[in-house]
């Protein structure tokens, strides 16, 4: 049997933690759950724990603190959970070591998707150097030194276009607004428009879709770009 991967879920509202216990075990998760900060920061440094949903706003220790404390000991991943959709909040909880955060309310799919992808990633991190990453189809993405294959040839793209389409790639069959693409792929140091995805979509497009004649990335009039697999 499959090792079933445990997700813990550190929130005192409890409403939120039960809807998610059940969505998580639903998606085939083991679930932990703690209500408060302390309880939280014990079972977090458990090395049994694959990821960690971290609610910011607890009761005895914040989900900064307890976010901090875990990553002195451990890289589990962590994403936090904000009650609003505060700046200040986002740039604290990627500044003390989350790796992804959520503004409540939020679609549960998309909470799922970002499971998925931080999951993954952890998996691929014990690769050395050229792990495959991602494959679609005939396309595939190896980590490491930013090239992909495409039916057994190689492309080679910038640093950039390759976190592009890995972010396209990991997030497979979602439309992704520009808007989105440019927060999680360039970020909050990027202070342009969001002409720049239009650009760089430009540039895998002329690389992939033009060159093997295929149609990889869709764009999703008034709404933004997909790739479908
Ligand atoms: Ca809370």
């Amino acid at each position: 049997m499959e090792n079933k991967k445990k997700i813990l879920i550190v929130e005192d509202e409890q409403k939120i933690a039960r809807f998610l216990e059940l969505e998580l075990k639903y998606e085939g998760y083991d679930v932990e759950i703690a209500d408060n900060g302390r309880d939280g920061l014990e079972k977090g440094k458990s090395n049994d724990v694959s990821l960690i949903i971290l609610d910011l706003m607890l009761p005895g220790l914040s989900g900064v603190e307890v976010c901090r404390r875990i990553r002195q000991v451990s890289e589990v991943p962590i994403i936090m959970l904000t009650a609003k959709d505060d700046i200040t909040d986002k740039v604290t909880g990627l500044n003390i070591g989350a790796d992804d955060y959520m503004t409540k309310p939020f679609a549960v799919e998309e909470l799922l998707a970002r499971i998925r992808v931080l999951l993954k990633r952890k998996y691929v991190s014990n690769y050395e150097n050229e792990a495959i990453v991602f494959e679609i189809g005939k396309l595939k993405l190896y980590k490491g030194n930013y090239r992909i294959e495409y039916d057994g040839e190689n492309i080679d793209l910038t640093k950039k276009e390759f976190e592009l389409l890995e972010f396209m790639v990991i997030n497979k069959n979602i439309v992704l607004s520009r808007e989105k693409i440019l927060d999680k792929v360039w970020g909050y140091d990027y202070f342009g428009d969001t002409n720049i995805i239009d650009v760089y979509i430009r540039y895998l497009r002329s690389k992939i879709d033009q060159k093997y004649n295929i149609n990889l990335i869709e764009t999703v009039r008034g709404v933004g770009y997909i790739i479908r697999g």
